[in-house]
């Protein structure tokens, strides 16, 4: 398939292992930022075949999983009025909230219904004047710009009835706030491809000078990861640290900058809660107040909802990238792709998920076993 086949080929892979083993002198830490990344390295095994000295660390770019669980609780509270159709992306319908899901939710007669694009929300508010259809916006600044026109479309439409309950996180304040941490291990980054090719990688270059870590704008395949790894690692190992573009075929410089302007138009930057992680400073968006009207938390009173994390649950090392899944005492157990415990193991991008669905054992377990029947679900 074009655009897929040339970017999965052995030999090249092959080529660029060799590559990777030859420049590698000593060892070094490298994290990929999303979520899609990590899939394509555990999938593939690229974690395990590099050489030894390299080890990839899996950063927090899934945006389900970092969804703080008020958020999920907020959506929840929302879905069980009788008054509002409350619609989401998929993902977002088995993450667990406190007691119960939006899944679980919608099978007690909740109306919550998957879309695939937040124009539908508006267009079923249009069709649906007697109800309140609430949008959840979840998502890196990828998706900002599609829930920003869905903000502006049903502006223009005169919508009374639709609103967006906003959870949009933004990945270079994380970055910052991952370096900043005392406990620290990465030493270079492989970017998200799909943020930079809205954002652009300029505003990366303040953070590979103030800390002098390598950040290389990095694609979702498995030459592009080979790639961005072999980038990273001359960096390294030459004493640079600059931001560098693996992901040339869709990124530039600058960005899209008429997405940038609808972001603008519609948000303003704000400190956000992450899942696991806690308050990072800038790091969130919400309604600017020429939208405020459009904001689900306020129209529907429920800022004050509080939640309660699973005590099993220690997604907060996961999503910093100090923790395997394979070290949490639930993996593959208690919490399983059809049991999940925390969002890191919902979400097709999340990192629990991704070992599970590649077979990885839990700690102590020997390899080559499968994942405890019990454990085993789809995936
Ligand atoms: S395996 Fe489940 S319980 Fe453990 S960290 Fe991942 S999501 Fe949380």
């Amino acid at each position: 398939m074009k655009y897929l086949d040339e970017y999965r080929d052995p030999a090249l892979a092959r080529r660029l292992f060799t590559e990777i083993r030859t420049v590698t002198s000593r060892p070094w830490t490298l994290m990929e930022i999303c979520g899609g990344q990590t899939h394509t390295i555990v999938r593939q095994g690229i974690d395990e075949l590099l050489p030894p000295d390299i080890r990839m660390i899996h950063g927090p770019g899934c945006p389900v999983c970092v969804t703080p669980l008020e958020l999920i609780d907020k959506a929840l509270a929302i879905a069980g009025r009788a008054d509002v159709i409350l619609t989401s992306y998929g993902d977002m319908l088995r993450v667990p909230g406190t007691t119960t899901d939006l899944l679980a939710l919608r099978a007690r007669g909740s109306d919550v219904r998957v879309v695939y694009s937040p124009l539908d929300a508006v267009r079923i508010a249009g069709e649906r004047p007697d109800r309140e259809v609430v949008f959840f916006a979840v998502g890196f600044e990828t998706t900002a710009p599609a829930n920003a026109m869905a903000v502006l479309r049903a502006h223009a439409l005169g919508l009374p009835n639709f609103s967006v309950l906003v959870s949009h996180v933004l990945v270079p304040p994380a970055m910052t706030a991952l370096l900043d941490a005392p406990d620290c291990q990465v030493q270079a980054f492989l970017a998200a491809g799909h943020v930079c090719a809205v954002m652009g990688w300029a505003q990366y270059e303040p953070l590979a000078d103030r800390y002098q870590v390598p950040i290389v704008v990095t694609g979702f395949e498995p030459l592009d990861i080979l790639e961005g790894v072999l980038m990273a690692v001359r960096q390294l190992e030459e004493g640079r640290a600059q931001v560098e573009n693996q992901y040339v075929r869709a990124v530039h410089r600058s960005g899209n900058i008429q997405a940038q302007e609808a972001i603008r138009r519609v948000f303003k930057v704000r400190d956000r809660m992450w899942r696991g992680i806690g308050t990072i400073p800038s790091s969130g968006l919400a309604l600017t107040d020429e939208f405020a009207a459009y904001d689900a938390e306020a129209r529907f009173a429920v800022a004050d909802v509080t939640a309660q994390e699973h005590p099993a649950c220690i997604a907060g090392g996961i999503l910093t990238g100090t923790r395997l899944p394979t070290d949490c005492a639930a993996y593959a157990t208690l919490c399983t792709p059809r049991t999940p415990l925390g969002a890191p193991m919902v979400s097709t991008e999340g990192t629990c998920a991704a070992f599970h669905s590649a077979g990885r054992q839990p700690t102590g377990q020997p390899a080559g076993q499968p994942v405890p029947a019990a454990a085993a679900g789809p995936s």
